[in-house]
């Protein structure tokens, strides 16, 4: 198929409390009023492997780092190939999908626990099926996402603690610079309002859609 008859694929990256699900609201209310077909979705996915991650994730289900590494792909796997609903098949018949979170946050949240070439290679094939058209990544100060958690939510995940915040950030930005040849990363600062963040978000998208 031609690219021009192909849908997009955009992702959202960014710490928890970065702004990212008010991000892609914004931008998915923008695309549909230019008529295209949109989807929006996220990764950890509400199908099996999904709910099993967010079990493990919340600590009701105790699992080995690398057990939750694995998980995460497959669960991706599963995102990228479902007959029905499958990213890959949307973007081939011409729907534009926004999802929050893909391989980049394995990349970013596993490397705390083992070697980042290990949870690139563990993603290889996910690579292969379907990269982002645009990956945007929501910097904000981790102490301010934080904050905002704290606000917001009443049991924060196994990640959701400022040193690993603050590592997880530093772990995205490495993975950026030693994938920035093969990947489109856009890098846009979150500590400003939701509006101007929206219009920076807005522009990037504009250039490949
Ligand atoms: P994420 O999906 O990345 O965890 P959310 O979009 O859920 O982040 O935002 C976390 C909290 O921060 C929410 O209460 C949201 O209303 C608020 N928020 C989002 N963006 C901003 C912003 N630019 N400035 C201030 N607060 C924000």
């Amino acid at each position: 198929m031609e690219k021009a008859n192909k849908g997009r694929f955009v992702v959202f990256e960014g710490i928890d409390g970065s702004g990212k699900t008010t991000q892609v609201e914004l931008l998915c209310k923008r695309l549909a009023s230019t008529g295209f077909p949109i989807y929006t979705t996220c990764e950890p996915t509400d199908g099996p492997v999904g709910r099993l991650i967010r079990r493990m994730l919340s600590g009701t289900l105790p699992a080995d780092q690398r057990t939750i590494a694995s998980l995460f792909a497959a669960d991706r796997t599963e995102h990228l190939m479902d007959p029905e609903t499958g990213i890959r098949q949307m973007v081939d018949t011409g729907t534009i999908v926004v999802c929050d979170r893909y391989y980049f946050s394995s990349y970013a949240y596993h490397s705390q626990y083992m070697d980042m070439e290990w949870v690139i290679q563990a993603n290889r094939l996910n690579a292969d099926i379907l990269k982002p058209d645009i990956t945007l990544f929501i910097d904000v100060d981790p102490q301010i996402c934080l904050k905002r958690l704290q606000t917001t939510r009443k049991h924060l995940e196994i990640y959701e603690k400022i040193d690993i915040m603050k590592q997880v950030r530093a772990n995205y930005l490495a993975a950026f610079k030693r994938l920035a040849h093969q990947e489109h990363v856009v890098v846009i600062d979150g500590n400003n309002s939701v509006d101007n963040i929206a219009k920076a978000v807005w522009e990037q998208v504009c250039l490949v859609i």
